[in-house]
């Protein structure tokens, strides 16, 4: 989850002629209460019943508040198949007829590009955007998924005149989105890499 510097309690306590950037202090009140409450709903079981869970907090990333969270589910809520990924998990934009808040929630903070020095590498985007598109949500050997992106020919323009497609959405919350609009990528993952993911993205800077 990365902090948005126009939520509206970041927004409402500014002075006049003050921006966000210029009160890290009210940015930072404002998320550390959007990141308790998403840690909130993850135990009250919005992705099932909870066995553990792990977070860090990273105030320098790229200048913005970001989170990591890992969730162990019991035994009993395991996502062990496609079917129950798409149940917590999106990674397509939606037709804005069927839940326009939403869709502008995706189209705002859950779309990759376009690719800047940040995500790339040797010319290329290091997070693989944008993907391949896939007609169902399939798992392989491990339980990783490929998440579902299917090809429907529909473009959106994003701010800039960036045009994408599903093929750019980044996994997301559907639930997570609507309530806390701002960046929050949400995956199912099955290997300890995960652990080591949030704790070297946080301490071996
Ligand atoms: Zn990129």
């Amino acid at each position: 989850m990365t902090c948005n510097l126009k939520w509206t309690d970041v927004v409402k306590n500014l002075l006049l002629c003050q921006i966000a950037a210029n009160r890290p202090d009210v940015c930072k009140r404002v998320f550390n209460l959007k990141k308790d409450y998403l840690v909130d709903l993850v135990r009250q079981k919005l992705f099932g019943e909870v066995m553990a869970y792990v977070y860090t907090v990273e105030f320098q990333k790229r200048g913005l508040p970001h989170f990591h969270m890992l969730v162990t589910p019991k035994q009993n809520s395991k996502i062990t198949n496609p079917n129950t990924v798409g149940q917590f998990v999106s990674a397509e934009i939606l037709d804005p007829n069927v839940n326009k808040k939403l869709q502008e929630m995706v189209m705002k903070h859950m779309n990759h590009g376009p690719c800047a020095d940040w995500c790339k590498v040797k010319g290329k985007c290091s997070k693989r955007f944008p993907k391949s598109f896939q007609q169902e949500t399939t798992m392989d050997k491990s339980g990783y998924p490929q998440y579902h992106q299917r090809d429907t020919g529909i473009l959106y323009e994003k701010k800039g005149s960036f045009v994408v497609d599903y093929r750019n959405a980044v996994p997301y919350s559907p639930t997570l989105s609507t309530v806390l609009n701002c960046h929050v990528n949400v995956e199912v993952v099955s290997s300890i890499n995960a652990v080591m993911y949030i704790y070297t993205s946080t301490f071996m800077k």
